[in-house]
């Protein structure tokens, strides 16, 4: 009789269990087969797409950029289905994958296809608004004197020219697009909002965020402790260059306004410590010496170099990028290379994202094998990249010798520093304004706008001014809230750097060093998008994502 109570309750564990499990199994059965068909249709159009892409940025005629378009078209047509969307909802709402690969591609599934669930008219009504506004921006020339300038050559006279009025003016006449696209702008925020309601978000910035794996909160705490770490320091940098500016222009540090700081946004850091590291890089080859390096450490990438283009021909985009045709070992990287640092700095960079895709595991599932996040990636890339100016990493490569890179080590990381820090306080003035306006685009945007510059760049709005400036960063119109994943990239090389320097390498250049190469394909690359970003991270250095060591390596 004892024995009757806990029988029963064991009966009815063991029925509870058996039905969770066989739901379970029914459910998991399920998200297999969906994988099975999506694979069968995704695998051979992203193929096919990036195929498309590669082809037209090297010849640049009309007809490859038509067959690249249609093929991106029925790449996104994919997520657009919303008999596949409602399985995939139906999966998930039943809360019983617990196989840890299928719940992460249900995931990453599951906002691939809620991106594609806006009613297509809204779509198009969208493309519509940016293709106005982007012809806005192309069309626009500051006009001095009655000349038109290119923003080239706008960029050119800020960086040269050491007259206050004549920098006036062409600053001012830079800010003239703002009026121009203002209110274009603001219609296009409410609307990308509207379609970030219409799918359960509160606006088009958290969306953005979350769609892509980046919770806002986290974001904003990483951003706020960089915020922390770096505001006395660059309180401090921020006098020196006010110092060099003052004398440069031979006027008292009072009378400094936006317009001396050399570039439209200051978003670069002025050449106050300078080295001329091209001249290092004339009789060099930069493809061989980055093959040697990557090899050096075990990365060998004889297969991607084999498949890229790497010169300049006629018609061919002029910029560097790295694809990944395949996931599958087709690596290829398009380059302009010139024996300079710029390419140097850039091939490494370009080979950083080549290796990450190069090395995945190919026993994972096709969604899987991707970087963990767009900005993981450009992390490895500009972690290597950065190498190009690294003295011990020149010394290594026999580009200098010890006299030479003890005479420059002192301003090259100074250089570096100085960039870093400037770049990070302007990419907050992006994120945060940014992430404001989407939570409530009816406010005085004008003012939010130099709130933040006053704010985090500690300059001086000029007196009674009252524009759109915000307006003229095209970033804000036509790439929205992207921008932060490049300080988080920045954030994450310097978290991954020191981590490597400190417990894998024996020196700081890595170069010859195979257990670089190892650490970074096991931790990194191999594990492609398995664990969300930031459970990467912690795994592959104990740490998450943080702003310290990136005030550890720029600040002192
Ligand atoms: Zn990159």
């Amino acid at each position: 009789m004892k024995n009757r109570i806990p029988l029963k309750v064991t009966a009815m564990v063991l029925t509870l269990f058996w039905s969770c499990t066989s739901k379970q199994e029914k459910t998991e059965n399920r998200m297999k087969e969906f994988i099975s068909n999506y694979e069968a249709t995704v695998i051979p159009l992203y193929r096919e797409m990036a195929l498309a892409s590669w082809n037209a940025n090297i010849t640049g005629t009309n007809e490859d950029w038509a067959k690249s378009e249609k093929a991106s078209f029925n790449y996104a047509k994919i997520f657009t289905d919303n008999k596949n969307f409602s399985e995939l909802k139906e999966i998930r709402d039943a809360g019983v994958v617990k196989d840890p690969l299928l719940a992460r591609q249900l995931d990453l599934l599951y906002n691939a296809y809620l991106g594609g669930q806006v009613d297509t008219s809204l779509i198009a009504q969208q493309i519509k608004m940016e293709t106005d506004i982007s012809k806005k921006y192309s069309n626009f020339r500051v006009t001095i004197k009655d000349k038109q300038l290119s923003d080239n050559e706008v960029e050119g006279l800020l960086r040269n020219s050491v007259n206050s009025s004549e920098l006036q003016i062409a600053w001012e006449g830079s800010k003239m697009i703002g009026p121009v696209v203002a209110d274009d702008i603001i219609k296009l925020v409410k609307h990308r909002n509207t379609i970030a309601r219409k799918i359960g978000f509160d606006n088009f910035h958290e969306m953005s965020l979350k769609l892509s794996g980046q919770d806002p909160v986290e974001v904003t705490k990483i951003f706020d402790e960089l915020d922390s770490l770096t505001r006395n320091n660059f309180i401090r940098l921020k006098s020196e260059i006010d110092l060099y500016y003052s004398k440069r222009y031979k006027i008292p540090f009072t009378e400094l306004h936006p317009w001396h700081y050399q570039n439209r946004y200051f978003q670069e850091a002025p050449e106050i410590y300078t080295v001329n590291f091209d001249k290092y890089f004339e009789k060099q080859d930069p493809v061989k010496l980055a093959s040697a390096f990557y090899n050096g450490i075990g990365l060998n990438v004889d297969a991607i170099l084999s498949k890229s283009d790497l010169y300049e021909k006629p018609g061919k985009n002029q910029h560097a990028f790295c694809t990944d045709i395949d996931r599958a070992g087709d690596v290829r990287t398009l380059d302009n290379i010139r024996p300079d640092s710029y390419w140097m700095n850039t091939i490494l960079h370009e080979l950083g994202h080549g290796v990450y895709s190069y090395y995945n595991d190919i026993t994972l599932p096709f969604t899987l094998r991707d970087a963990a996040h767009s900005f993981t990636t450009e992390a490895i890339a500009n972690m290597f990249g950065r190498l190009a100016t690294n003295t011990q990493w020149m010394l290594k490569m026999g580009l200098i010798d010890v006299n030479e890179s003890e005479k420059i080590a002192d301003n090259s990381f100074k250089a570096l520093r100085l960039q870093m820090l400037v770049f990070s306080r302007w990419a907050q003035v992006m994120y945060r304004f940014e992430k404001s306006m989407y939570e409530n685009p009816e406010q005085d945007l004008n003012k939010l706008w130099w709130n933040m510059v006053e704010k985090y760049q500690m300059l001086t709005k000029p007196e009674g001014r009252n524009m759109p400036d915000w307006a003229t960063k095209i970033h804000i119109a036509l790439y929205p809230c992207y921008y932060h994943n490049y300080l988080l990239g920045e954030m994450l090389a310097s978290q991954l750097y020191i981590y490597v320097t400190t417990n894998v390498a024996k020196n700081q250049s890595f170069v010859g060093e195979k257990a670089v190469g190892d650490y970074f394909r096991e931790k990194i690359f191999m594990p492609g998008t398995r664990y969300y970003w930031n459970e990467m991270i912690e795994k592959a250095t104990g740490e998450k994502l943080t702003a310290k060591y990136y005030a550890k390596q720029f600040v002192r």
